[in-house]
């Protein structure tokens, strides 16, 4: 049994089944107890940096830079975003699906450019953050508001709730993987390659890029990745609809999911976060759906789990708020002018 299971009673997020009935008393509205933060000055004056830093590459791009450096700087910002999404988040964390080692090791590469910790780290993390989603336990719990769930928690000491109900949570099946064991090991020496050296070396060797711009653009192609996806933390737990459960504060967010390449859809996620797909739609603003698919049809990603259109429509019917779109005829927010409006053709004679 879930060490939290009063919380999945409570939203049914982790017990759907086609059939239940959850008694629904979460409030997401409901107010926590004040808190204490306590400043971590070393990760606030690090960020400070990092973001100065972004600002002269982003000048250094129009001042001086060659437009090679900008085009590589964005196509890196996408790799490595796709390393979080296509990797530690939709393989890892939820093993939504299962991949072959070449495709592993790929992502395991991606993901280290992105430099947001280790595999194990981040899934680990992120496991705690689905099963304790917007309580203490939460490690960017988003009741907190919108700074502390974007950067804030990055910059404060984590709530002592974290670390107890982390201590629940089953991460065997990443600690006992050769490769993040590996990752894990040799992180800082990996990262430093792979997130500074390579890009910063490239530009420079390829087309004669001054090391100054190489490695401030290279600043901000981290600082926007980076920034990318804390808004699946902060902007797609407050700005949204909620169609799938209204109980919850993720929502549907479009322009997180553009720029996050589908991670937006998280009203969908945190009630379904068992789909690769992170969504109802595969194709839709989902870049990293399309790219699981692609790597199944050439045979590096298997077992592609996702929720049928059934279990869909009965879990919107319970809980959503209402502004799902339409499944069918007969929908529950179907227009009665629709109804009463539409061409049926070919009536039953007898
Ligand atoms: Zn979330
Ligand atoms: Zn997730």
């Amino acid at each position: 049994m879930a060490p939290n299971s009063s919380m999945t009673a409570e939203t049914g997020v982790l017990q759907e089944t086609d059939d239940q009935e959850v008694t629904i008393k979460h409030d997401c509205n409901a107010k926590l107890p004040p808190r204490e933060y306590k400043l971590v000055w070393r990760n606030i004056i690090l960020y400070i940096y990092l973001h100065v830093s972004a600002l002269y590459g982003l000048y250094a791009i129009f001042a001086s830079a060659n437009w090679r450096t900008a085009l590589f700087g964005l196509a890196l910002v996408n790799l490595g975003n796709l390393g979080i999404t296509a990797g530690v988040h939709r393989l890892w964390a939820h093993r939504s699906y299962k991949a072959k080692f070449p495709l592993r090791a790929f992502l395991v590469f991606l993901q280290t450019l992105a430099f947001q910790g280790s595999v194990i780290e981040w899934a680990r993390d992120h496991r705690v953050h689905h099963k304790y989603s917007e309580t203490d336990a939460d490690p960017h719990n988003a009741k907190r508001g919108l700074f502390y769930s974007h950067v804030g928690w990055l910059l404060t000491k984590k709530h002592p709730e974290v670390f107890a109900k982390g201590k629940g949570i089953d991460y065997s099946d990443l600690t006992e993987d050769s490769l993040l064991k590996f990752q894990h090991k040799h992180y800082v020496y990996l990262m430093v390659f792979t997130s500074f050296f390579l890009p910063t070396f490239l530009p420079c060797y390829l087309w004669g890029e001054t090391f100054l711009n190489a490695f401030f653009i290279n600043m901000l192609r981290y600082c926007c990745g980076l920034n990318i996806t804390w808004l699946v933390n902060s902007a797609a737990h407050f700005f949204g609809d909620k169609p799938y459960d209204r109980f919850i504060n993720p929502v549907e967010n479009k322009h997180v999911s553009f720029l996050a390449l589908g991670e937006g859809w998280h009203n969908y996620h945190h009630t379904f976060p068992w789909d690769y797909k992170t969504s109802e739609y595969g194709y839709r603003l989902n870049p990293t759906a399309i790219f699981i698919n692609c790597m199944a049809y050439i045979g590096q990603a298997y077992d592609l789990k996702s929720v049928s259109t059934e279990m869909i429509k009965k879990r919107v019917k319970r809980t959503g708020d209402g502004t799902h779109e339409l499944w069918g005829w007969g929908d529950k927010d179907q227009s009665s002018d629709e109804q009463t409006e539409a061409v049926i053709s070919h009536k039953r004679r007898d």
